[in-house]
C-alpha cells in the first residue's frame, strides 16, 4: 500500500530533519524551510520517537528514508538511530545528507548499522572560499569524504549548491574531483527559502548551462523517475545529477517526498510553513499508531506541487 495526494502522486519518501544545530554556518542554508524559531520552543525528537515515526512511515508504504538536519552528526545517538531504523522491514533505502566534517569518526560504525550511502555538501574545494560560505575547514570535509569512500558508502555524492560569483566557476574542477574519487556529483540550485534576498538575487545561477554543457558530454542521460525526474549524465569519467527545482514544473510534479521537522512537524512542501502538520505534538500525547497515520494522511493530503499554490 502507498499513499497517494490529491494529485496522483505516490509518497515514497520521508526526509527527517533529526537536529536544528550545526558545527557549520553555510551563509546559502535553507535550513530545510524550517522556521528557525521553531526549533528552539520544542525538545529535539528523542531516538526513540524518530524511529517510531519512522515504523509508522513505513507502514504507509513510505520506503526511503533520508536523514538531515541541521548536521545529523551532532547527535551522538546517531549509529543507534541508524540501526533501528534500517532493521524496520521495508526500508528500501536509508540514507543521510551531512557536511563530512565529523564523519570520519563514525563512517564505519554506521554503515555497520545499516547506513549505506551519504551525500557530502561540499561547497568548494578551496579552503579560503569554503571557509567564508560555512566557517568551517575544507580538510575537515575532504577527510569525511575519503573515509565514506574507504568505508564502502554506495554512492557517496557531493552536493554543491551553485552560487554566482562565488564557486559557479569551478564545476569542471569538481567534476573532476568527483571522477578522481568515484563519487557523484550533484550540482544543485540555490533554493530562495530562508535565503535573504539580495544574496538570492546575486547569487542565483540557472541551471541551463550546466545541463546543456553535460548534455553534449554525456554519454547516457538518465531521468531518475521518482525523484522529481531528475537527470543524471554519465559522463566519459564521472556521473552528475542536476537538482533544479526552481521553475520547473517537472520538479514538484514529480515530488515524492514528504519531510518532519526537528521539531517533529510533518512538512508537506520545503517552500512553505503555512500547511505542516505537528506529529510530535500528537505522539506525546500518548496518541496510537493508527492515529499517528491519520496525521501522516492529512500531511499527505496537503501535499501540493509548488508551482500550482504560487
Ligand atoms: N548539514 C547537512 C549538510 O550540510 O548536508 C544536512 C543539512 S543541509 C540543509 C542539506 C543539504 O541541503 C546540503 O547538503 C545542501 O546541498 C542543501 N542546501 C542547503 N541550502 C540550500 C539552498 N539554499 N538551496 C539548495 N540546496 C541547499
Amino acid at each position: 500500500m502507498v499513499l497517494i495526494d490529491s494529485f496522483g502522486r505516490p509518497l515514497l519518501n520521508l526526509r527527517i530533519s533529526i537536529t536544528s544545530r550545526c558545527n557549520l554556518r553555510c551563509n546559502y542554508c535553507h535550513k530545510e524551510g524550517e522556521e528557525e524559531y521553531l526549533a528552539e520552543t520544542t525538545k529535539e525528537m528523542t531516538a526513540g520517537e524518530i524511529v517510531r515515526i519512522a515504523k509508522v512511515a513505513v507502514s504507509l508504504g513510505i520506503s526511503r528514508i533520508k536523514i538531515t538536519g541541521g548536521e545529523p552528526l551532532m547527535r551522538k545517538d546517531l549509529p543507534q538511530i541508524i540501526k533501528e531504523i534500517s532493521s524496520i522491514e521495508n526500508v528500501r533505502d536509508l540514507s543521510m545528507t551531512t557536511n563530512g566534517t565529523l564523519l570520519s569518526f563514525t563512517a564505519q560504525q554506521l554503515y555497520s548499522n545499516g547506513l549505506k550511502r551519504v551525500n557530502i555538501g561540499l561547497p568548494s574545494l578551496d579552503a579560503e572560499t569554503y571557509n567564508k560560505l560555512t566557517d568551517g575547514k575544507v580538510e575537515d570535509a575532504l577527510k569525511g569524504i575519503r573515509a565514506a569512500v574507504k568505508t564502502g558508502f554506495q554512492p557517496v555524492k557531493l552536493n554543491i549548491v551553485i552560487l554566482n560569483n562565488i564557486n559557479a566557476q569551478a564545476v569542471s574542477e569538481m567534476i573532476d574531483f568527483a571522477g578522481q574519487n568515484g563519487v557523484i556529483l550533484q550540482l544543485i540550485e540555490l533554493d530562495p527559502i530562508n535565503v535573504k534576498k539580495e544574496y538570492y538575487a546575486i547569487h542565483h545561477k540557472s541551471m541551463d548551462e550546466y545541463e546543456e554543457a553535460l548534455k553534449d558530454k554525456a554519454l547516457k542521460v538518465e531521468t531518475r523517475r521518482f525523484m522529481h525526474n531528475r537527470h543524471i549524465y554519465h559522463l566519459p569519467k564521472a556521473t552528475v545529477e542536476v537538482v533544479r527545482p526552481i521553475e520547473n514544473t517537472e520538479f514538484c510534479t514529480h515530488c515524492t517526498r514528504l519531510r518532519i521537522t526537528s521539531d517533529g512537524k510533518l512538512k508537506p512542501c520545503l517552500m512553505r510553513n503555512d500547511n505542516t502538520v505537528n506529529l510530535l505534538a500528537a505522539l506525546r500525547n500518548g496518541e496510537n499508531d493508527e492515529e499517528l497515520r491519520t496525521i501522516f494522511k492529512t500531511a499527505n493530503q496537503r501535499r501540493k506541487p509548488y508551482n500550482i499554490t504560487a
